[in-house]
Parts: structure tokens; C-alpha cells; sequence
């Protein structure tokens, strides 16, 4: 068991919180009891995954996608009001970590599909205002295409959209998870085989055909599952809590 702010403030120095500029505030954004033993961890902070926390007694919810993001309608009406009066009426919290849980160097969702992946990071891409947040790196030895999307499927329960680009075999791999599918320019920038993210725009598939590049999109929730269940594993061993991954299965 441990205090809330204590474990807000060790989770907020160690994913480096404050050195991003985000789209939402990170760190906790709904604040429940004031003590927590059990946590859930999910990619997104649904009604879904609300009714799973309070099914399971959590005292705080751990998520990659929280609330309050920046330019949204600040009323707390409709869906709103009933997710937050869940959470409210539970007394659980909810914790939300968004660029600084998908560039972390270990338990980010960049270095954690690395890591599933076979994907050997080399360095960071992907500069916004804060720290870079995508990775660049290797595959060796080098796969075929269709050799990658099959790792790809088996690894993420799911088959990419794959725009095949100019090499025979992929050795040099750009990725990024989530809705990062506007880093593709930077990627080619970058002379990679291929680029792998979550997302697809219509003008991705164009940009990738006149560039050459192999580009897959892996899915959103597929790509980003990951950081949020090792970051939940950090936590409970650190302070002792009982934790639980619950995916909310989602096709985008
Ligand atoms: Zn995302």
C-alpha cells in the first residue's frame, strides 16, 4: 500500500513528467482515496474500463489516454459527467501519462514494442517541442517484408496495413506509437527501410509510395498496450500493490 501523491510524485519523476508539452495534463487528473493497494492499468480511460476498475476494487486507474485534452469542450456534461461521476462515486483515481509513457526509455510503449518487435533502438526521432518521442533503430538480421507484417500479427493479435516501399529486406526501422502517422515525412528523412506506426491517414499511403519507404500501421491500441502494463508492473513491485492489465479490446 502507499499514499496517492507519494506514488503520483515518484511516477511523475520517474517517466520525467514535466520536460514534455503535452495535450493534456499528465500525472493524476481525477484524485480518489487518499491510500492505494490495488491498480488497473488500460490503454484508455473508457467507461469500459471505469466499470472493470470499480468491478475489481481498484483505487486507481492507470492509463496512456486520460482526460482534458487541450481544445476539447472543458463542460462537464453527457459522457463526461458519467465517467467522472463513476470514477468520483468510486472514490478511485484516475493517473494518465501520455508522451512522456510513450518515449520512456524502458517502460515507454516505443521501447516496449522494440522489445517485442526484435527491434534494436539506435537513437530518438520525432522532435515536438519537448524530448523526442518516436525511435529509430535495426533489425538484424534483416526480414523480408511480409516477413516483419507476419512478426507483426503474431506479436499484436492483429494484420498491419503494409504500403510496401523499394527494399528487398527491412534492416533500418523507424516507429512511433499511436496516432503517429504525421512523423512519416521525418522517417523518410531519415534514409529507414521502413516505417512502423499505429495510425493511417490518406496521405500517408502517398508519402510512403513516393518515398520508397515500407510503411505499416499497426493499430493505436495495438501499439500502445504495452507501456501502460510495464509501468503498472514498476509500480506494484515497487510499492507492493496488486495489479491487473485489463484490455478493452479496440480495432483502431
Ligand atoms: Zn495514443
Amino acid at each position: 500500500m502507499v499514499a496517492l501523491l507519494e506514488l503520483v510524485s515518484y511516477t511523475d519523476r520517474l517517466l520525467d513528467s514535466a520536460a514534455f508539452a503535452d495535450y493534456c495534463p499528465n500525472g493524476l487528473q481525477v484524485e480518489g482515496r487518499a491510500q492505494v493497494r490495488r491498480l488497473i492499468s488500460g490503454v484508455s480511460a473508457s467507461r469500459a474500463l471505469i466499470e472493470a476498475g470499480i468491478a475489481a476494487g481498484a483505487d486507481l486507474l492507470l492509463v496512456h489516454h486520460g482526460y482534458f485534452w487541450k481544445g476539447e469542450d472543458p463542460r462537464i456534461t453527457g459522457m463526461k459527467r458519467a465517467r467522472l461521476a463513476a470514477l468520483l462515486g468510486a472514490q478511485m483515481s484516475l493517473m494518465a501519462y501520455h508522451l512522456p509513457l510513450d518515449a520512456h526509455p524502458e517502460l515507454g510503449n516505443n521501447a516496449q514494442l522494440a522489445r517485442r518487435l526484435g527491434l534494436e533502438v539506435a537513437g530518438r526521432f520525432g522532435h515536438g517541442p519537448g524530448p523526442a518521442v518516436g525511435c529509430r533503430g535495426r533489425l538484424e538480421p534483416g526480414l523480408a517484408p511480409a516477413v516483419l507484417a507476419q512478426r507483426i500479427t503474431e506479436v499484436l493479435g492483429r494484420a498491419p496495413l503494409h504500403v510496401p516501399g523499394r527494399a528487398d529486406s527491412i534492416r533500418t526501422v523507424a516507429w512511433c506509437s499511436g496516432a503517429a502517422q504525421s512523423y512519416i515525412e521525418e522517417a523518410a528523412a531519415l534514409g529507414v527501410d521502413a516505417y512502423l506506426t499505429g495510425e493511417v491517414s490518406e496521405s500517408t499511403v502517398h508519402v510512403a509510395r513516393e518515398t520508397g519507404m515500407h510503411f505499416f500501421a499497426a493499430g493505436h491500441h495495438a501499439t500502445e498496450r504495452y507501456g501502460v502494463q510495464a509501468l503498472g508492473a514498476h509500480l506494484a513491485g515497487r510499492f507492493s500493490l496488486e495489479h491487473e492489465f485489463v484490455d478493452i479490446d479496440n480495432p483502431a
